[in-house]
């Protein structure tokens, strides 16, 4: 429920596909509807080595390729990374930032957070900034602290609707089938709208806050209809074309 703003559903491949898994692009774009199509944004953000070949997939439908991750420098001496302005050389549109498996598995800080979403910035994309509690955290009551403490450090200074949007994804929910509830998600979507404001005043409203964690076409309906849900972040669930398409059908 976004009131107002364009709903964004979009598939992170994490380290998934080869060559082959271009065609989940062609299907998707075979099977989205003019009429969805003119409702809500659909950005497939693959990995890195299948970007170039995705942007030609999608060339000439709505639907964007974005990165999973960037460096915030635009060039220089750091072998095996890639930067915003490279991403954007390719045509990708939006960049994920942040997402817990790079929190975790690559010591992201939520300074490196700022520093990636600025990059994007700077390069034009859009930057999906994420953030989420642990299981731990939840258990302990910590949940809208944590995520309003990532939050406020990670959102750039005058950020804005077009080139931020935010993703909520609890940790505990990625890839395990669980969820929060409809009423714990309108909870901590609310607090990072209400955090937003503070932040950035009035182009709060106009900032994309994404639900992520175990999305599927059989729960999309009832967590996109929560308040300030304004679309989907979506991994396992974002391989199959029509799992993917179906999680756009709530809307
Ligand atoms: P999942 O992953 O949909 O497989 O739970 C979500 C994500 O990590 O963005």
């Amino acid at each position: 429920a976004s009131q107002g703003r364009r709903p964004l559903v979009a598939g992170n491949w994490k380290m998934n596909g080869l060559r082959e898994s271009v065609g989940t692009v062609e299907a998707v774009r075979r099977a989205l509807s003019p009429q969805l199509a003119e409702r809500i944004d659909v950005l497939i953000c693959p990995p890195s080595t299948l970007i170039a070949s995705c942007v030609a997939a999608a060339e000439g439908s709505s639907i964007a390729i974005g990165g999973q991750n960037l460096h915030a420098k635009p060039s220089g001496a750091f072998t095996g990374s890639i930067s915003a302005e490279m991403l954007a050389d390719l045509g990708a549109r939006y960049v994920i930032v942040g997402h817990s498996e790079r929190r975790a598995y690559h010591n992201e800080t939520d300074d490196g957070v700022h520093a990636k979403a600025l990059a994007a910035r700077r390069a034009g994309l859009c930057g999906i900034i994420c953030v989420g509690e642990t299981r731990e955290e939840r258990e302990e009551g910590r949940t809208l602290d944590i995520v309003r403490a990532q939050l406020a450090i990670g959102v750039p200074k005058g950020a804005t609707g077009a080139d931020t949007v935010i993703a909520y994804e609890p940790v505990w929910a990625i890839g395990t089938g669980l969820t929060p509830t409809p009423a714990d998600v309108a909870e901590v979507h609310a607090s990072l709208r209400e955090m937003l404001g503070q932040l950035i005043g009035a182009e709060a409203q106009a900032v994309r806050i994404l639900y992520g964690g175990s999305v599927k076409p059989g729960n999309a309906r009832e967590l996109m209809a929560v308040e300030n849900v304004d679309g989907a972040l979506v991994g396992g669930a974002s391989l199959v074309a029509d799992d993917f398409l179906g999680i756009a059908a709530a809307y």
